[in-house]
């Protein structure tokens, strides 16, 4: 990149600090530019390192001066300012796009609509482990910008969603790995579903023969895609079936087998730390993602057996009187919550609702219909939940915040069921994120 006219960052988060700093690390001018209130901790750090920033406004005038600007996965393309920056014909990059021009670091790549985080993680502690120098980024922990500018490393594991994959064009990822594409923020891509599969597939652009793309044969969209697809990466699929890959990890008869150069890891499925048909499949990417990085089977065995996953996905909260408590808040949409009935193997209470990112229920109605017996509608607006579910669920009923839910859910649930918080909508109506569902849900069962 030249260093001759100004960078502008948009969003003072976590990614556009990172990115405001690495720019300054570099020797770019740089401005920060946020339409909100920026977090003390961030506003800290720009001051610190003397970066000039604004906040609670943009001063378009100053942005479209810009020679590129840095938006934030969070902004979506359709303000009038990101227009006007488009109609100029300033370039618009990520900052996973920005962040990969200054390091040659080996990257592992994770996207898809559900799973990221969790095999994101899964992978870099696999890797870790081992003993290898590697940075965990893209969604999850420190941005990539800052650790690329303070302390870069060999390797990473990148957690990329949608909205990052817009904004990256130069990027290439050494090892991809694509979990599964299932309806989600379609309000970003115009209510078109083409339009967020071609997003994800952006996972793959600038891949070589050199490079490695690991993808889920049991997914319908991904599996069609790929036919039609001149994919140049080497590909190894997952799948729940026996299929006998000769690259890639399948099922059969309780274990896991993940085939990769000549190599060949089997272990059992109650090896696995995490539980549920798709913390297998989150498994088995990581698996394959690491033996493609050379770590020895028996730490990987180690590693996929003794990790602790993040709160807030399908976590057992507590028992009380017989009843499970199980908080699966990070499930904000359809996909993730079917796995969530899937997995639970008592009647369930089910507390579901929040904002609707244009869920179609079809999938999940034969598990609601032979495995829950009373939903508690936490949201605003419940209407599509009493709509779509009445003809089958005979309880349905209302609740404003999670205290008042899980009374609810108490009440109506019996010894040995299960009360499930999966709640297949974003949280923002009544809550400030799906952490804070969570959290006030655990809190709200403690209580009891
Ligand atoms: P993401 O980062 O893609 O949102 P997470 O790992 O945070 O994914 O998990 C989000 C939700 O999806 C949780 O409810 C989790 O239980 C569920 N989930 C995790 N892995 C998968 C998967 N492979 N397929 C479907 N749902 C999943």
């Amino acid at each position: 990149m030249s260093a001759k006219g100004e960078i502008v960052v948009l969003g003072g988060g976590e990614s556009g600090t990172g990115a405001a700093y690495l720019s300054k690390v570099k020797g770019f001018k740089v401005f920060l530019s946020d339409n909100s209130p920026i977090r003390v901790k961030y506003k800290c750090v720009l001051k610190q390192f003397e970066i000039d920033f604004e906040e609670n406004g943009h001063s378009s005038d100053r942005v479209l001066q810009a020679e590129c600007v840095v938006k934030s996965p969070g902004i979506p393309e359709t303000i009038p300012l990101i227009q006007a920056v488009r109609k100029k014909g300033i370039p618009v990059i990520s900052e996973i796009e920005f962040a990969d021009k200054f390091t040659n670091a080996k990257k592992i790549c994770i996207t898809g609509s559900n799973g990221k985080t969790t095999t994101t993680l899964l992978t870099h502690h696999i890797l870790k482990n081992a003993g290898l120098d590697v940075g965990l980024a893209g969604n999850v922990g420190k941005s990539y910008a800052w650790q690329v500018a303070e302390k870069d490393h060999p390797v990473y594991v990148l957690e990329i969603s949608s909205f990052q994959l817009d904004g990256m064009f130069d990027f290439k990822a050494d090892i991809a790995v694509l979990l599964n594409i299932t309806p989600d923020h379609l309000d970003r891509y115009g209510n078109s579903f083409n339009r967020y599969v071609a997003s994800k597939f952006r996972i793959l652009q600038n891949q070589t023969e050199n490079d490695a793309l690991i993808w889920s044969y049991d997914d319908a969209v991904l599996r069609q895609e790929m036919g039609r697809r001149n994919v140049r990466a080497r590909q190894f699929q997952i799948s729940l079936k026996d299929q006998d890959f000769d690259r890639g990890a399948f099922v059969r008869d309780g274990e896991i087998i993940i085939n990769t150069n000549k190599n060949r890891l089997i272990m059992t499925l109650e090896q696995l730390a995490l539980q549920g048909k798709h913390n297998v499949y989150n498994s088995m990417a990581a698996g394959v993602a690491t033996r493609l990085m050379e770590i020895r089977n028996e730490s990987i065995r180690q590693s996929l057996s003794d990790f602790h996953n993040i709160p807030h996905r399908l976590e057992f909260v507590s028992s009380v009187h017989g009843i499970t408590f199980l908080n699966d808040s990070k499930a904000t949409n359809a996909n993730s919550t079917w796995y969530a009935l899937e997995y639970v193997d008592q009647p369930i209470v089910w507390i579901a609702g929040g904002i609707d990112k244009g869920n179609d229920y079809a999938h999940i109605l034969p598990l609601v219909k032979d495995k829950v017996k009373a939903i508690v509608c936490l949201g605003i607006d419940n209407k599509k939940l009493h709509e779509t579910f009445s003809p089958l669920v005979s309880t349905i009923v209302d609740a404003s915040s999670a205290t008042e839910a899980v009374a609810a859910a108490y009440h109506l649930a019996k010894k040995n069921d299960t009360v499930l918080l999966s709640p297949a909508c974003a949280s923002f109506d009544l809550f400030e994120s799906y952490e804070d569902r969570g959290n006030q849900f655990i809190e709200a069962v403690k209580m009891l």
